[in-house]
This record gives structure tokens, C-alpha cells and sequence, in this order.
């Protein structure tokens, strides 16, 4: 569904992602993991064009979206729902107008459907009696849930994650992972970057660890935890114990 093909993004002199080939294939569960500031975010902001490589492609149902801009664009982003560690929902909407704003104003919803539609991603989320509330009333993880109910409003092909538990309480983290989980079984294809290993281990299809802007090591997570072959993977894993 996503194809990389030297993917390069240079921040000045700083080389942060280095001629990177790769595939993402439908109904596929990756998560990226690596050190802090070997580019995971840069990854997964290229990916849907939130940033601009600096050569390369981004494959995209065959489509090359580095030359492709504006409508041509934003119709391929809609397909591509992201979820941030913060969770920008709007603050002076409620649960039930953050989530179906975008879809109604991009004319995928109908607004006499609108209602139906948000209660059912709720139900996804376990957020039913939420619909009413406004953002400053929810805890993190009931935020972080309507953000990612938000972004499957737009019915997306794909789900980009940016640490999405890592600003919350540890007791929130669980009720995200389950969620995330549940979307990954139901087929959703989706590009995780955490530090919950556990979900890594137990969730993701493959690993892809980050370093010196190659992907180092990519492997399954039976592979990549028991026995990784990047010696930087090793170190990673060994501090993480
Ligand atoms: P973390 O685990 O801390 O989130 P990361 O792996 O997500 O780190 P990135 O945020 O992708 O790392 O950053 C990778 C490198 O790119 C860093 O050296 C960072 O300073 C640099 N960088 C990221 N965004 C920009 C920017 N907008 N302008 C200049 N440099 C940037
Ligand atoms: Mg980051």
C-alpha cells in the first residue's frame, strides 16, 4: 500500500532520513522504534507528506505523492489518519463535533447521518457517553481515544501513530494499546512509533528500528527480541531491561 524509495530528508547539513527503501503492505502492523532523535517522527511525517523529503518517493497505491500537491494531496492525506502524542482536539468543540467537523465539511458525511456514525466510532473507543463532553472534561486517555476515533472518521487507509501514550498517565496506557489492538485485528494497516514494547512484541507484524537514518533492522518481533542482529538494536534492547 506504501512503497519508500530512497527516501532522504536532510534538515540543513543534518542527514535525519538516508535513501531509506521500503514497503508497507496492506492490513500490516509496524512499529518504529529507536533512539530519540534518529528520526521516527521525520519517518512518519514524510510518509504522508506533513513534511517534504529531500529526494526520493513515497509510493502511495501506485501514485508518487512527492509530485503530487494541493486537492490531488489532500485527497491522499485523507486517506492517512495520524494520531500525536498531544492530542489537538479542538477545545471549544465537543467529543461529538470534533469528531464529524471533517468528514461533514469534506462532504463524506451527510449531516443527518453524522450523529449515527460518531456514536459507532465511540462504541469503537468505549466512549459512548462522552459524545456530549468537551475536550477539558476528558483524562488523556479518553482524549487520545477521540483523537484516534477522530481520525478514523475519514474512513483512512492507513493509521500513522507518533507516540500516541507517551504524554499520558501509565494507568491511561492500557485503555490506548486496546484500542490500537483491536484496530490492528480488525485489518487496519498501521505505522506505530512507541515505546511500549509490549505492544511491539505482542501487536506489530514487523519492527523497523531507526538508525543513522536506515532502517537498521527490520524483523519480525519474535526476531527482533530475541535475538536482534543490529548491534545498536542490541544496545537499545539491553538498556531498556
Ligand atoms: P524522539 O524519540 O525524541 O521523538 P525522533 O526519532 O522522532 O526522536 P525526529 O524528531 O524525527 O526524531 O528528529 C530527527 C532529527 O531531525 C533530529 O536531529 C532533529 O533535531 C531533526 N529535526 C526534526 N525536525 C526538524 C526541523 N523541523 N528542523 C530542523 N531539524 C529537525
Ligand atoms: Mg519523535
Amino acid at each position: 500500500i506504501i512503497e519508500l524509495k530512497g527516501l532522504t530528508k536532510k534538515f540543513d547539513e543534518n542527514l535525519v532520513l538516508d535513501h531509506i527503501d521500503a514497503k508497507i503492505n496492506r492490513s500490516e502492523v509496524i512499529t518504529l522504534i529507536g533512539p530519540s532523535g534518529t528520526g521516527k517522527s521525520t519517518l512518519i511525517r514524510n510518509l504522508n507528506m506533513l513534511d517534504t523529503p529531500t529526494s526520493g518517493s513515497v509510493i502511495v497505491e501506485g501514485q508518487d505523492i512527492t509530485k503530487i500537491k494541493d486537492k490531488q494531496l489532500d485527497s491522499v492525506r485523507e486517506k492517512m489518519g495520524m494520531v500525536f502524542q498531544s492530542f489537538n482536539l479542538f477545545p471549544h468543540l465537543n467529543v461529538e463535533q470534533n469528531i464529524s467537523l471533517a468528514p461533514i465539511k469534506l462532504g463524506k458525511w451527510k449531516e443527518s447521518e453524522a450523529r449515527k456514525k460518531t456514536e459507532s466510532l465511540l462504541e469503537k473507543v468505549g466512549l459512548t457517553e462522552k459524545i456530549s463532553a468537551f475536550p477539558k472534561s476528558l483524562s488523556g486517555g479518553q482524549a487520545q481515544r477521540v483523537a484516534i476515533a477522530r481520525a478514523l472518521a475519514m474512513n483512512p487507509d492507513v493509521m500513522l501513530f507518533d507516540e500516541p501514550t507517551s504524554a499520558l498517565d501509565p494507568e491511561m496506557v492500557g485503555e490506548v494499546l486496546k484500542v490500537m489492538q483491536k484496530l490492528a485485528a480488525e485489518g487496519m494497516t498501521m505505522v506505530v512509533v512507541t515505546h511500549e514494547m509490549g505492544f511491539a512484541k505482542n501487536v506489530a507484524d514487523r519492527v523497523w528500528f531507526l538508525d543513522e537514518g536506515k532502517i537498521a533492522e527490520d524483523a519480525k518481533p519474535e526476531q527482533f527480541f530475541s535475538h536482534p542482529n543490529n548491534p545498536r538494536a542490541q544496545e537499545f534492547l539491553g538498556k531498556l531491561l
